[in-house]
């Protein structure tokens, strides 16, 4: 199992390392420190109006360095989702600003938004979402298709032997594994260096040693890629990869974990699913 490694990796995006203090203040003169991947501001989004609206996020503040592994948990309703939808410019805060690598996306046109999330982040849901008539090469391009990039092919190639799959490369997913077909979004995520990639219940269709398989490869990613992975799960398995769990409940932000282990995680989520939704921390 490759769980968090030391972090003197190859660092393919050319980023600083993880822990050089991004966002401290720089001492006078020095260099100023690299934005971080992702940084949420007093983030709200509320569904309705009036007395019966729901405020699923409720001034969410949050920096993530490049090169991170956070896991976002939360009992259900708890605002995972809505958390996702707006960190991966899916959906628009009701208030507040979500800057991706230094960029407010908040301000942006819906063309300049979707052309941003093809490029600048990946996603790696549940259910794949692999195109069934596309090869696994080409679903791995697909991003940069897309976004009107070169296709890179050797950087695919390279890629999926990453993943294992070096020799499944001109397969339609249909001929592959859940485990092999989670693979492959993965490569997919990571085909365009994106700043940040989304990882919606990534092993929630698998079973419990294809799971680690690909959580492993999350965490490899990470560590010799240095991509900034976020992660909602509800699996403590899963979120102890993760160099941080974030809790979220009643639609705030409400504790965290360095370095989580399952079982401190697991007595957070019991805690957290005890008290009262929208009981302050
Ligand atoms: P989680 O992913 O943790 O289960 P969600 O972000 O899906 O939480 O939901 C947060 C809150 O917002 C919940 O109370 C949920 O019922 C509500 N909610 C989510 N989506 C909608 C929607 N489209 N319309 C109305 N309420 C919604």
């Amino acid at each position: 199992m490759a769980r968090r490694q030391d972090r003197s990796r190859t660092d393919e995006y050319g980023t600083a390392p993880y822990g050089s203090d991004p966002y401290g203040s720089a001492p006078h003169g020095a260099v100023p420190p690299a934005a971080p991947a992702i940084e949420l501001r007093g983030v709200c989004r509320s569904y309705g109006r009036g007395e019966t609206a729901v405020r699923a996020l409720r001034g969410i503040d949050l920096a993530l360095a490049r090169g991170s592994f956070t896991a976002v948990m939360g009992p259900s309703g708890s605002g995972k989702s809505t958390f996702l939808q707006c960190a991966a410019g899916l959906d628009r805060p009701d208030a507040g600003q979500v800057r991706l690598g230094g960029e407010d996306i908040t301000a942006l046109s819906e063309n300049r938004l979707t052309k941003l999330r093809r490029s600048r982040i990946g996603f790696v849901f549940q259910a794949f979402n692999l195109l069934p008539s596309l090869t696994v090469e080409q679903n791995v391009l697909l991003p940069q298709r897309l976004a009107g990039e070169r296709q890179d092919r050797s950087r695919a190639r390279q890629l999926l032997e990453r993943v294992g799959l070096g020799e499944h490369a001109s397969r339609r997913p249909g001929q592959l594994s859940g485990g092999q077909q989670q693979r492959v979004a993965i490569a997919r995520a990571l085909i365009t260096r994106p700043d940040v990639v989304f990882a919606d219940e990534p092993t929630g269709a698998l079973d419990t040693r294809t799971a680690h398989e690909v959580l492993d490869l999350l965490r490899q990613a990470v560590d010799s890629l240095g991509a900034t992975v976020v992660m909602v799960t509800h699996d403590p398995v899963a979120a102890s990869f993760a160099d941080r769990a974030l809790f979220l409940a009643g639609g705030a932000l409400v504790d965290e974990l360095p370095y989580p282990s399952p079982q401190a995680v697991a007595d957070r989520m019991v805690a957290l699913t005890a008290r009262p939704v929208g009981a302050a921390a």
